[in-house]
């Protein structure tokens, strides 16, 4: 397999054409944006976790059953993943109240949810990321109501896997984002990351931030809390 021209640069990857049409290859940055992309800064490390991390989260939701896009980990920054059509869409799963649920609602961060909840936002960068419904999402064409139901069943069943796979590992899955997309056949897989900078996740016994806020909110140094994570997930690995 041979990396080729860049398809697309994120803020957090890049992203570039290999000899086979239906796989991307994905390198990791060490970049952090937060902000909508106004705090930027460049953190050496960071890709290396993420990459790392999310490799095996993914395999661990392909082992659970649930489809996906990642193919393969090919160095510490870079992966194998499906080329798929994505939807414009950041599907977000709370089970404890935090971050803008928190400030919108004025609910205390902290709070558990009686039940999980999911939220749509547009990526749209230069709109901020608006929130949306259902009802906006099948107007703007963006899923149909039956990809949209698809979508929202295995958000829950993300969470179910990752809930228990995180409570072995004595952190609480505050909240996460996942971002989908669909083959021509169109199937819905999984696609994106899960990490550190994807998900809230607190220490079970001290309530720290293990995550993207220790660096949203100044709160320290980013690497080494990303890398109790990993190693958090690597000891699962070997039970
Ligand atoms: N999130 C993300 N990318 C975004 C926005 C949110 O990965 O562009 C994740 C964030 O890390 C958290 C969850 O989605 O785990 C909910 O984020 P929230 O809406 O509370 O936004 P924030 O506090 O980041 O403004």
């Amino acid at each position: 397999m041979e990396k080729q021209e860049l398809l697309y640069e994120g803020k957090a990857k890049k992203l570039y054409k290999t000899s086979e049409s239906d796989v991307i290859w994905v390198e990791y940055l060490n970049q952090a944006t937060a902000l909508n992309g106004k705090k930027k800064d460049l953190i050496k490390g960071k890709g290396s976790l993420n990459n790392q991390i999310t490799s095996l989260v993914f395999r661990m939701l392909t082992e659970a059953g649930v489809p996906n896009h990642f193919k393969k980990k090919l160095s510490e920054t870079e992966q194998l993943i499906e080329a798929m059509t994505m939807f414009p869409l950041e599907v977000v799963l709370r089970n404890v109240s935090a971050g803008s649920f928190s400030k919108r609602f004025d609910v205390k961060e902290g709070t558990p949810l009686a039940k999980p909840i999911i939220e749509f936002y547009l990526k749209d960068d230069k709109l901020d990321d608006p929130m949306m419904n259902e009802d906006h999402i099948q107007l703007l064409g963006l899923a149909t109501a039956k990809e949209i139901k698809e979508i929202k069943k295995m958000t829950l069943e993300v969470n179910k896997v990752l809930q228990k796979l995180f409570k072995e590992i004595d952190i609480q899955l505050v909240d996460f984002k996942l971002e989908f997309g669909k083959q021509a056949d169109g199937t819905i897989l999984l696609a994106d990351e899960i990490s550190p900078d994807t998900c809230r996740l607190w220490d079970v016994k001290t309530g720290e931030h293990l995550d993207k806020d220790v660096y949203r909110r100044d709160l320290g140094n980013l690497v080494p809390v990303y890398q109790e994570v990993f190693e958090r997930l690597l000891k699962l690995e070997s039970i």
